[in-house]
């Protein structure tokens, strides 16, 4: 067992988080990862309407009685969502986590504190941290230039962003963008993170509720096979990077707008992609850690070797370094 703040703030068994996945976090995947002992997000926009996501929460507590918590992502969309109606579904149904994602989760902050949830708010920048954390959230994901979906404009990868953000950031943090083994939850520990996020690594689960052809897809990629779109619009996506992706950074360099990119990049066509497996129909978020993922295990299966290996090289190799 590892334990760490992280895994006695949220009450969970290992320190490994699932990342709130567009299209992909629903309660089959959010489920199955609680029951592992991590902690399982439900994708609150993954849900067409607040009152669709009331209903994903109650199947999935039918589903485990473990806690999960539910993932807000306020970044540009196509149609307006609304934010608000999406908290107060997700505190009327008596969620006690939120991972707030996209922006600074402040103007959220005095509701979701009243309902007494804990809020982990994800970002990709050490001054956001120190805004987040200031604004009272109660901690922090912290996402490097290596994640899939939003890594801001930065760049700043992992090996440097962590500790950097350790050194001033008092409240818990865990690692995202770039994690899928033992190796790499170890090195975040080292990091001074208390945890993983994990995204890319639990779409290849046999849980995930996404189509097989998408998980073997993740299983032959690597390291190389992501592409950066949205970057002239200032909202970077790292996405497989398909025709689709290289079309859009195409139309990027001629100038195009997003009212002219919007029709390829829009999410909806990426949802057909996990649905139907056709690989090249849309955009769809993936990150370089598909270098890392050479199989398609259970999450418990996934979760439980994290933690075994992670357990056997800090006690061994790490230890047996020391000695010597
Ligand atoms: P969507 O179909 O509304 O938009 C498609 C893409 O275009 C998204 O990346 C969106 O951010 C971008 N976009 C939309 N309007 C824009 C504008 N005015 N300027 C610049 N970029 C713009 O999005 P969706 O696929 O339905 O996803 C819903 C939300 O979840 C979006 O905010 C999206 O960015 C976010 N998302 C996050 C991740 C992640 O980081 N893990 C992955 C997928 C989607």
């Amino acid at each position: 067992m590892i334990k760490t703040r992280f895994t006695e703030m949220f009450g969970i068994k290992h320190p490994i988080v699932q990342g709130g996945m567009q299209w992909v976090g629903r309660a089959e995947l959010a489920s199955a990862v609680s029951n592992a002992g991590a902690l399982g997000i439900l994708t609150g926009l993954t849900q067409p309407t607040p009152e669709d996501l009331r209903k994903e929460i109650k199947r999935c507590r039918e589903m485990t009685d473990q806690p999960f918590g539910v993932n807000l992502t306020i970044l540009p969309t196509l149609v307006p969502r609304p934010y608000g109606e999406y908290i107060d579904a997700i505190i009327d149904s008596g969620i006690k986590i939120v991972e707030t994602a996209g922006n600074n989760p402040k103007p959220f902050m005095p509701k979701l504190k009243e309902a007494g949830v804990k809020v982990i708010h994800k970002c990709t920048a050490v001054r956001h941290g120190l805004s987040a954390e200031k604004a009272g959230v109660d901690a922090i994901s912290m996402d490097g230039f290596e994640c899939a979906g939003h890594p801001g404009e930065d760049d700043v990868p992992n090996l440097v962003l962590l500790p950097a953000a350790a050194n001033v950031i008092k409240i818990p943090m865990i690692a995202s963008g770039g994690f899928a083994d033992a190796r790499g939850l170890v090195a975040a520990l080292a990091l001074g993170c208390e945890g993983i996020n994990m995204g890319t690594r639990f779409m290849a689960t046999k849980e995930a509720p996404i189509h097989q052809n998408v998980k073997e897809k993740i299983v032959s990629s690597d390291e190389r096979s992501t592409s950066l779109i949205l970057r002239t619009m200032r909202n970077t996506s790292r996405v497989y990077g398909n025709s689709i992706a290289k079309k859009t950074i195409e139309m990027e360099g001629e100038g195009k707008t997003i009212q002219e990119i919007g029709p390829i990049v829009a999410g909806a066509k990426g949802k057909v992609v996990y649905e139907t497996g056709d690989m090249e129909h849309g955009i769809w978020s993936a990150g370089t850690c598909m270098g890392l993922i050479n199989d398609i295990p259970s999450c418990k299966e996934l979760v439980e070797r994290i933690v075994r290996e992670a357990e056997e090289m800090i006690r061994g190799r790490l230890a047996k370094s020391l000695a010597a």
